[in-house]
C-alpha cells in the first residue's frame, strides 16, 4: 500500500548527517565526570572488548562517542559500579502526610562502557503494560554482557499507580508538566525531580504508554520524525508502526527531545490491563534497540517492515448514544467506509461513523456510551493518499499546528484524548 517501507537512507548520507548531529549536539553520550573518589582502587581497568564492532559504530553514530572512563558513577545518591544491578529512589515530593514520596528506579550498570538507556513507565498510573516491560527488561539484562547502563523507572506516577488512576491526586496529568519546575505545582515538582535526577542522565529514552479510558492502541512508536536520528531510533525498536508527532507540550517525550535526549514513546494496548503480546513486543523492542546500538551483542535477525505514518487523525462521532465499533485495530480502511455507528437509546436514532480518508486503524475506542465529539478511531493516514511522498511533517498531535484544511476540527487531538 502507500506506507513507507523501512527505506533507510544511504549509509554515506547517514554517516555525514550523524557526524553533523554529533558535532552539533555533543556531548550526547557523555558520562558525568568520574571523580577520583569514584574510580575504583587501582584505577580504571581496561574494559573487555565490546561485543560487536559494527554495533559499536552504529551506537557512536547515533549516541556519540563512548565515554573515556568507565567506573563507579554517582546516581540518585548512590555509588553504582560496573556489574551492579540494583535499586534506588527518586525522592519526588511530600505526600499529604508530610512524608517523602519515593519513585523506584531499577539500575543495571554494564561491565563495558556505553550509553545510558532510560525506560519510563506508569507516567499515567493506570497504564500497566509498561510497568511489566521495564521489570522484564531489568530482570533479563546481564550486566556482564551489557555495554552501558540501563535505568528503568517502572512507576513514575506512584500516586496514580496506587489509586489505579491515570492522574495525580489533584487530577493533574503528570505528562503535561515535564520538564517540571521545583517551585511549581505538585505535578511540576514531581516532573522536575524525575527530569533533573534521571532523564538528564539518559542518552536515549523510551517512555511506555497505552491507550486511555476505554481505548486501545495498535503497538506503535511515536517520535519526532523530523529528526533522522529519531527515525532510526524508532525503526530499530521494530514495533511495526511508527507515527510522527512532537507530542503535546509537557509530555516527557517532548521535553526530553527538546533537551537533546532522543526519546520515543511505545504505545500499545489499553489501560488497567497487563497484555501479554504488547508486553512481549515492548521487551523485544528494547532488546532490539540495545543490540542495534551496541549495548548488547548483535545477532542476525530479520528486520520486519515498519509502516511509518507522518500524519494521523482522530475520527470523532457527531451524535451521542451507544457507539458500536465495526472495526478492529490494524484494519485498513478506505475513505467513505462505515467504521461504526451510534444509536440513541431513547429515540432509536442511528447515525453512521464514516472514514474521511484512506488509512490504517492505529487506535480506537471500544463500544461504549459516547457524547458528540467523542474520539472513536485514530487513523494513520496513508502518505500517498493525502500528503505526497515527501510530507512537510506537520505536527499531528499539536492542536495549534494542525492543518487548517483538515476535515476534522482543530481539537482533534486534545489533551484528554491524546493517549500519551
Ligand atoms: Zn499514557
Amino acid at each position: 500500500m502507500g506506507t513507507r517501507e523501512h527505506d533507510h537512507r544511504s549509509r554515506t548520507t547517514w554517516l555525514v548527517a550523524s557526524v553533523l548531529v554529533v558535532c552539533a549536539a555533543a556531548p550526547l553520550y557523555a558520562e558525568p565526570p568520574v571523580g577520583p573518589a569514584a574510580v575504583p582502587e587501582g584505577g580504571e581497568v581496561a574494559p573487555p572488548p565490546l561485543p560487536s564492532a559494527a554495533a559499536t559504530d552504529s551506537a557512536a553514530e547515533i549516541l556519540g562517542p563512548p565515554a573515556p572512563l568507565w567506573g563507579v558513577t554517582k546516581f540518585l545518591g548512590r555509588d553504582i559500579a560496573p556489574g551492579d544491578k540494583t535499586q534506588a529512589f527518586v525522592v519526588a515530593s511530600e505526600s499529604f502526610a508530610g512524608t517523602s514520596v519515593e519513585i523506584p528506579a531499577l539500575i543495571v550498570r554494564g561491565d563495558h562502557p556505553g550509553p545510558t538507556l532510560c525506560l519510563t513507565a506508569g507516567v499515567h498510573g493506570d497504564e500497566l503494560s509498561g510497568v511489566e516491560i521495564v521489570r522484564e527488561v531489568f530482570v533479563g539484562v546481564n550486566p556482564r554482557e551489557l555495554s552501558g547502563m540501563v535505568i528503568g523507572l517502572p512507576v513514575v506516577n506512584i500516586h496514580g499507580f496506587r489509586r489505579s488512576s491515570r492522574y495525580l491526586p489533584d487530577r493533574r496529568d503528570l505528562n503535561r508538566y515535564f520538564p517540571g519546575n521545583p517551585d511549581g505545582s505538585s505535578a511540576s515538582r514531581i516532573a522536575a525531580a524525575v527530569f533533573e535526577s534521571v532523564i538528564r542522565r539518559c542518552n536515549a529514552l523510551v517512555d511506555f504508554h497505552t491507550g486511555s479510558f476505554h481505548r486501545t492502541n495498535l503497538p506503535q512508536i511515536r517520535a519526532d520524525l523530523s529528526s533522522d536520528r529519531l527515525l532510526e531510533f524508532a525503526e530499530s525498536f521494530g514495533a511495526g508502526v511508527v507515527v510522527h508527532g512532537y507530542g503535546p507540550q509537557g509530555t516527557l517525550r517532548r521535553a526530553a527531545t527538546e533537551a537533546g535526549i532522543p526519546a520515543i514513546t511505545y504505545e500499545a494496548g489499553e489501560p488497567m490491563r497487563f497484555q501479554r503480546d504488547d508486553i512481549a513486543r515492548g521487551v523485544d523492542g528494547v532488546r532490539r534497540f540495545m543490540r542495534a546500538f551496541g549495548m548488547e551483542a548483535a545477532v542476525e535477525e530479520p528486520t520486519a517492515p515498519q509502516h511509518v505514518y507522518y500524519q494521523s487523525r482522530w475520527v470523532r462521532v457527531n451524535d451521542g448514544g451507544i457507539f458500536i465499533t465495526e472495526r478492529a485495530l490494524g484494519d485498513r480502511i478506505r475513505g467513505g467506509e462505515v467504521l461504526g455507528s451510534v444509536v440513541d437509546p431513547i429515540s432509536n436514532h442511528r447515525s453512521e461513523v464514516y472514514a474521511p480518508f484512506d488509512g490504517h486503524v492505529i487506535g480506537m475506542a471500544f463500544s461504549q456510551v459516547v457524547i458528540p465529539g467523542f474520539a472513536a478511531f485514530h487513523i494513520g493516514i496513508e502518505p500517498l493518499a493525502t500528503v505526497g511522498p515527501e510530507p512537510e511533517l506537520p505536527a499531528t498531535d499539536s492542536p495549534a499546528a494542525a492543518p487548517a484544511e483538515a476535515a476534522l476540527s482543530a481539537d482533534q487531538l486534545d489533551a484528554e484524548e491524546h493517549p500519551e
